[in-house]
């Protein structure tokens, strides 16, 4: 597997500072593994004239003693859902095939400003609308543990592309699962932190409540620098809250004392048992080194997965309706009249997904069933936030699996779109709640890594990465 280490992101950035290497080298280095990589089909686009320049920039910058940022010279990848100059904007879809975005996301901008450098897009499923990258429109992405495997989704590429060493960190979005499920998948680290504290401004929206934009990093202490520069204040986006006054990457490891509980929900026949002996022994290795664990029931939890599917799919039609074949995007060419260009624009632009959560959208928002399914869903959303919340009031944080099986073979679950979404099952939840949610590799089972899911309460996001640091550090 990976041939090449990267020394941590800060430590990177100090070495281009102190002038031991350069930022040139690190990119020219990430541009290499790249293309020594391609087999594994991660990326979408190599941003590398504009990436070269870029570090060319932080090296004279350097040379005539300016000042640079935190992350002078780090190279990245950024989820091809994630708007970025030198390279388009595709979200892994036909409809946006060839799009140029015009301005930049602001997490792209807060990683710029502190001397990151995007050196390419990864693959997801397009829009971010799946489990396993196979519902990408150009490719599927293949696992670097396993080429016959899925490497998870949506963000699959960026999981593979940190698993496979191509940069040190790389950015995805979680709507229901698409950052930890597939750090789970390759063996990363995956974190989505609270809803609200990272913007979502020049993200491809999916379901606007839900969505949450996070790293993917080879270790915690990295997931935690990455944090810390792309939270916080974003002019464009009106759902955010404050972060944390407190760096992110100031990390409190202590785990003797801390009250954990063990989600029942997760841990029962439908999990596969492998998975749950890896998260057992992990249990046993947090309860040996103080944490006072307990088993916690969620009953809600188990309605998590159907309320998303109709909360997402409802916010999904409403997001992308805006791709109508006239503003951006791709066009059908010979439609008599407008009413047909937007017909036949999204017929054929849009993957068999999207159309059909397109089509589940409009229906539980349409006035007949909108009692039935968008309202009912909304009260039981709340219901599990109230679950969660309580659940909070008596421990420090909730521990389980990331996902019930480790990574499936590529074919098993296209042409069922259910099994599919059953793979959701355990990181849903939290999107729902708003809560920071990680996963952490854990163990093995049968070769293919296990993840453990760690959630705290809602801001949360400096203890849990703390927490989570302290366990990285038991195994
Ligand atoms: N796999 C889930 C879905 O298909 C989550 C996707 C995501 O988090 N973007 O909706």
């Amino acid at each position: 597997m990976p041939k090449y280490i990267w020394k941590s992101i800060s430590d990177l950035a100090d070495d281009v500072k102190s002038g031991k290497t350069t930022a040139t080298e690190l990119v020219e280095k990430s541009l290499e593994l790249i293309e020594e990589n391609e087999e594994f089909k991660p990326i979408i686009a190599v941003i590398k004239d504009g990436s070269l320049k870029r570090a060319k920039e932080i090296d004279s910058a350097i040379k005539s003693g300016k000042k640079v940022g935190r992350l002078a010279g780090v190279p990245f990848i950024a989820k091809d859902n994630f708007l970025v100059y030198g390279a388009d904007t595709t979200a892994a879809s036909n409809i946006l095939k060839g799009f140029d975005a015009p301005y930049q996301s602001t997490a792209i901008n807060k990683l710029e400003a502190e001397g990151a450098i995007c050196v390419a897009k990864a693959n997801l499923d397009a829009f971010a609308h799946g489990s396993s990258t196979e519902n990408s429109d150009f490719f599927t992405t293949l696992n670097p543990h396993d080429k016959t495997r899925v490497p998870g989704g949506s963000s699959g590429g960026s999981a593979a592309s940190v698993a496979l060493s191509l940069a040190p960190f790389s950015l995805g979005s979680d709507t229901g699962g698409s950052i930890r499920q597939p750090a789970s998948f390759c063996g990363v680290v995956g974190l989505k932190p609270t809803y609200g504290i990272v913007g979502r401004s020049g993200v491809v929206a999916m379901g606007s409540s839900l969505d949450v934009i996070g790293p993917i990093a080879k270790n915690v202490e990295d997931a935690a620098t990455v944090l810390d520069v792309i939270s916080g204040k974003d002019g464009l986006d009106m759902t955010m809250i404050d972060r944390d006054k407190e760096s992110y990457s100031k990390l409190d490891k202590t785990i003797k004392g801390k009250k954990i509980g063990l989600i029942k929900e997760y841990m029962d026949e439908s999990v596969d048992p492998e998975v749950i002996k890896v998260i057992k022994e992990s249990v046993d290795k947090l309860v040996a080194s103080g944490a006072i664990v307990e088993e916690v029931s969620l009953p809600l939890s188990k309605l998590g997965l159907p309320a998303y599917y109709i909360l997402c799919p409802a916010e999904v039609s409403s997001n992308l309706s805006r791709y109508d074949g006239q503003r951006y995007g791709y066009s059908y060419k010979d439609a008599k009249d407008l009413s047909e260009s937007y017909m036949l624009s999204r017929d054929v632009g849009f993957g068999d997904e999207a159309k059909r959560r397109i089509m589940i959208g409009t229906y539980v928002l349409s006035s007949g069933y909108y009692d039935a399914y968008y309202k009912k869903a909304q009260v039981v959303r709340t219901k599990i936030i109230e679950e969660s919340d309580k659940a909070f009031s008596k421990f420090d944080f909730l521990v389980g699996p990331t996902t019930p099986t480790t990574a499936f073979k590529i074919g098993d679950k296209t042409g069922d779109p259910i099994s599919m979404y059953l793979s959701d099952l355990m990181t849903v939840t939290a999107n729902l709640t708003g809560c920071p949610s990680m996963s952490i590799p854990a163990g093995e089972a049968q070769g293919l890594p296990v993840g453990i899911q760690i959630i705290a309460a809602q801001r949360k996001d400096r203890e849990l990465l703390g927490f989570a640091k302290g366990f990285e550090e038991l195994n």
